[in-house]
């Protein structure tokens, strides 16, 4: 067992493979800001909501503590059964921060949350508050119990644990509960996969902690019986679960979205393992035909919110976009693992999308309020909305969104840069000091930008090995203009979307500049979305902007705005919504265009993960023409 190499998807066998863990820092920056208000403010009011929500009371009752089961459910009269889940993300998330830097107050948490979590564990190794404390039947209900689905999570914290910190305290734990699940369900054993996948990535990750095949030989069997009808037509149909068709055959994305980007998760990653190429093949194609027809512009998925699935395609109405935050996040960990397989710089391009706009949008600038669902359009007049659509909460009675965002910002750093034999490959610019280990030897650079609000970026090299190797710098696909200048006599070269390669004998002290243009985007939509046809958006770099009320001209509401194409948009400061923020002016008439008021006005538009932080009003991505 190694404990250097890193969540998430480490594997020796894709074409690209992750930099270890503390080879890769974030060191100032947009980023920087925000990991920190993740790591102070986010993860210790998890720890709080994890008491008030019950999650950690109910695993308290399933080790013996007398008391009554708490859970809220939905609408049809359905008990949440999958609250441990909240408490092995928001481990997973704290594993990532002690291994970057030490922290009694979070570890003191961390540690009673692992020795609740040990003590509710049967001695047989099965392990849910809810089956062991309301009763029923280990995994009687496959479809609804989410039993594997939250040992999923618990792999998950316990290989973040392990290759974080050496700490192989919930590894132990998640061991005995996977070879349970193996017992009953292996080769030999019963047919059954969850109603919620997630547990497939986790067993090849614990495989590739472990060492030990078994898991990875379960995780290849549950997929490959996925789509055999296993777990009936439920509530919402068999594409509910991805149970319709086998992963192999199924050409496009169906039913609930995180559920179908999870399982995608696991399929690359036992296709890696297994060189399996069809069924990598088989994830490509879905993901393609997704990114094509039913993804908003702000990298959102799903549509709909009977359950929570995707809609048809071009199906994508702003203001009642469902775009779950747990999506989002589902689409960055997808698209890493087709990165890291394929080498393949669009999958970056997807990570960028949906990280500044989606995923970043779920949570507020204090980092303690949370969204479930991000519309790209709120109106000023409403008759009602569901919770969290409006405005962020600070936690929620399905609380899948919160800690998934924890985790995933306590390991951002590790979706940045990746190596291969040839050279180091860095895919997203932030202010950081990384080293890679190459077969030429160990390189070690330095990032600094000021992304996303200016396009250069500059990459020092620190130490270099005397043989030559490539760096290579992605173009994201946005961006029509980028040159690169290398070291002294080299440049500038035009570089088109994709990668720009330098391969040289670099010496340290060498600096690339990469220059990105990064003016203000008009951006039509597809004309087959019905919903904002005649609209367009406003991008710039690799941030989708939307226009609040606040930020309209006086005495006129949202609604009223119609784009103005005789005048162009600007990019101005705006210091008022956050630091180096940078917004845009959008010029706009009003609907009854005999109005004088508006006339030759603006209406500021601001990046999309900002809003609904001032007074929340109105909010719109899509302005009519
Ligand atoms: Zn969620």
């Amino acid at each position: 067992m190694s404990t250097s190499t890193v969540w998430p998807s480490a594997t020796a066998r894709s074409r690209l493979r992750p930099l270890e863990s503390p080879q890769l820092e974030i060191v100032d920056g947009f980023w920087a800001e925000r990991l920190r208000l993740n790591r102070e403010r986010t993860i210790p009011h998890g720890f709080d909501q994890l008491q008030r929500s019950a999650a950690l009371g109910n695993l308290r009752l399933a080790a013996g503590v007398h008391g009554d089961y708490q859970a809220l459910g939905d609408s049809a009269g359905f008990t949440f059964p999958f609250l441990d889940s909240d408490v092995y993300k928001w481990l997973e998330a704290v594993g990532w921060e002690l291994g970057r830097a030490a922290d009694p107050g979070l570890a003191a948490a961390a540690d009673d949350a692992i020795a609740i979590v040990a003590a509710a564990q049967r001695p047989d190794g099965y392990l849910n508050s809810y089956v062991q404390v309301v009763g029923g039947v280990p995994h009687g209900d496959l479809a609804w119990g989410h039993e594997f689905y939250c040992i999923g999570h618990l792999i998950q914290a316990a290989v973040a644990w392990h290759r974080s910190l050496g700490d192989d305290r919930l590894l132990a734990i998640a061991r005995r509960a996977a070879d349970r699940i193996d017992d009953e369900f292996g080769p030999m054993g019963r047919s059954g996969v969850d109603g919620h996948p997630g547990v497939e990535m986790a067993l090849v990750e614990l495989t590739r902690v472990t060492g030990d095949r078994r898991y990875l030989t379960l995780a290849a069997r549950m997929l490959e019986l996925r789509g055999q009808g296993l777990l009936g037509h439920g509530r919402f149909g068999a594409e509910y679960w991805q149970d319709h068709e086998p992963v192999r055959d199924a050409a496009t994305v169906a039913g609930h979205a995180v559920r179908q980007l999870y399982l995608d998760c696991g399929v690359v990653d036992v296709a890696v393992e297994l060189d399996d190429h069809d069924l990598l093949a088989a994830v490509q194609r879905r993901w393609s035909d997704l990114v094509r027809t039913r993804t908003y512009l702000t990298g959102g998925m799903g549509s709909r919110h009977r359950d929570e699935g995707f809609g048809d395609p071009f199906e994508l109405p702003p203001d009642r976009a469902y775009a779950e935050t747990c999506a989002a996040i589902a689409s960055v960990m997808l698209a890493w693992r087709l990165l890291l397989a394929t080498g393949e710089a669009s999958y970056a391009d997807a990570i960028e999308r949906a990280m500044y706009n989606g995923v970043l949008a779920g949570i507020s600038q204090s980092g303690t309020r949370f969204f479930y669902t991000n519309p790209l359009q709120r109106r000023t007049v409403r008759a009602s909305e569901p919770l969290g659509h409006g405005e962020r909460a600070s936690w929620y009675p399905c609380a899948c969104c919160p800690p998934n965002l924890m985790r995933l910002l306590s390991s951002w750093q590790q979706y940045l840069a990746t190596r291969d034999d040839a050279g180091v490959q860095i895919h997203q610019y932030v202010n950081a000091d990384m080293q890679a280990d190459i077969s030429a030897g160990t390189v070690r650079l330095s990032v600094s930008t000021d992304y996303p609000w200016q396009g250069r970026v500059t990459v020092h090299i620190v130490q270099t090995p005397d043989h030559p190797w490539t760096l290579s710098l992605r173009v994201p696909q946005w961006c029509r203009s980028a040159t690169l200048t290398g070291p002294k006599g080299s440049g500038p070269q035009v570089a088109g979307a994709g990668s720009v390669e330098q391969f040289r004998n670099w010496l340290a002290g060498d600096t690339v500049i990469l220059d990105l243009d990064l003016p203000v985007r008009v951006t039509e939509p597809d004309p087959r979305i019905d919903a904002v046809r005649g609209c367009v958006a406003v991008e710039r770099g690799p941030l989708v902007y939307c226009i609040e009320s606040a930020d309209v001209p006086p005495g006129a509401q949202l609604e009223d705005l119609r784009w103005d194409p005789r005048r162009q948009p600007a990019a101005v400061p705006r210091p008022d919504i956050g630091r180096a923020m940078v917004g845009i002016n959008v010029p706009v008439v009003l609907r009854d265009s005999s109005d004088s008021r508006a006339a030759g006005s603006v209406a500021g538009a601001i990046p999309y993960f900002a809003w609904a932080n001032r007074r929340v009003e109105g909010m719109r991505v899509w302005i009519p023409r």
